[in-house]
């Protein structure tokens, strides 16, 4: 929590770096788990930020697996029994998510539940499971049983102790419907940032472009290793740094491994996922890296307008052909790799 608060005034400062115009409306608010802020840089009232966060509320109330009374509460509860019928946003989300874990072939997956609640991460109580846990846990992965039914819009997860976790691919869909409401009160040009989960929106009235920074991932003080540089866009990033605990000097993070039940293990410490859609983003931007550089940049490869930046614990930097035109390393400390 402390370095959440930490990173989202630095990501303030940064992104307040040009003089802030009278008109500027900016709030900040605790939601989705994390700190979520939005600054309208031109357009939208207060009103805008009002419904904007009303609007973020709702998804968390919907989606949390960390809250009673979400649908996807009722969805794990009812594991092994019924269907349940969830809003038209849920049945959205769930279905994405199993898209993804068919593209990532199971690395990402968010039937994933049992394991997270398992290791605890990022909360008061995480601790490292024993080994018969973690196997009974893992039998219950499988995305490929998750149950959707478009014409009733409800989900069923066939075997009980079955859990959705949807902490990998929420909060890209909730910068999305951000972006809805954004457009809807025509605000021409706003910074979304939820949790890390970055959109920039619309065009600035200098027509400069916009830049977001690349959390560095060994800080826990929000600076950065680059810029990005572009139009509208959303940089999501999935790393080491953002919730992790320390047992027996070892240190465990949030992510992971479908196969072995522990943290993700593949020399990588972060990805940044570039492109038009967050939902997207946030999906590729775990999926990838739970792949590991050389299968998450093949499947970066293989979609159209998707840009990523891999850092390796070496503090090797490596990029998906075409991002060196819109990335510039600013951090020595980090080396790009040819
Ligand atoms: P963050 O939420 O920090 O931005 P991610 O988008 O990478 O990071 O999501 C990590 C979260 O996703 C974890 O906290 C957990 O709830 C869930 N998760 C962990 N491992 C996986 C996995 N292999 N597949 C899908 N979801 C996962
Ligand atoms: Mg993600």
């Amino acid at each position: 929590m402390r370095n959440l608060l930490i990173s989202a005034f630095a990501i303030l400062a940064f992104s307040a770096c040009a003089p802030a115009a009278q008109s500027e409306i900016a709030r900040t608010d605790f939601v989705l788990g994390t700190v979520c802020s939005i600054r309208l840089i031109e357009g939208g009232s207060t009103k805008t930020t009002d419904e904007i966060f009303q609007r973020l509320r709702q998804i968390e109330d919907r989606m949390s697996a960390n809250k009673d009374g979400t649908e996807i509460a009722a969805v794990n509860a009812a594991a092994g029994k019924a269907a349940v019928r969830v809003s038209e946003d849920t049945f959205f989300v769930i279905s994405k998510a199993v898209e993804y874990a068919k593209l990532a072939k199971g690395a990402f997956d968010p039937t994933v539940g049992p394991l997270v609640k398992l290791w605890n991460i990022g909360t008061d109580y995480a601790r490292v499971p024993q080994k018969s846990e973690i196997a009974a846990a893992l039998k219950l992965i499988d995305y490929r049983k998750v149950e959707l039914d478009p014409k009733s819009q409800t989900v069923r997860l066939p075997i009980p102790g079955m859990k959705l976790d949807l902490g990998a691919i929420a909060k890209g869909y909730s910068a999305d419907e951000v972006a809805k409401i954004l457009e809807k009160h025509k605000v021409k040009a706003a910074v979304v940032d939820l949790g890390g989960n970055v959109l920039v929106f619309g065009k600035k009235k200098d027509g400069s472009q916009w830049r977001v920074g690349v959390q560095d991932p060994r800080s826990e003080r929000g600076e950065y290793i680059g810029l990005v540089s572009g139009g509208a866009m959303t940089v999501v990033t999935s790393g080491v740094y953002e919730r992790f605990f320390i047992q027996d000097g070892k240190r465990y993070h949030h992510i992971l491994d479908t196969k072995t039940g522990y943290p993700v293990d593949n020399g990588l410490i972060s990805v940044s996922i570039i492109t038009e859609s967050s939902i997207d983003a946030d999906a590729l931007s775990t999926s990838v890296f739970a792949l590991g550089l050389e299968n998450g940049m093949k499947l970066v490869n293989s979609l159209p307008d998707v840009h990523a930046i891999f850092i390796d614990e070496k503090n090797k930097v490596y990029l998906s052909p075409g991002t060196n035109k819109m990335f510039t390393m600013t951090n020595s400390a980090y080396t790009l790799s040819d």
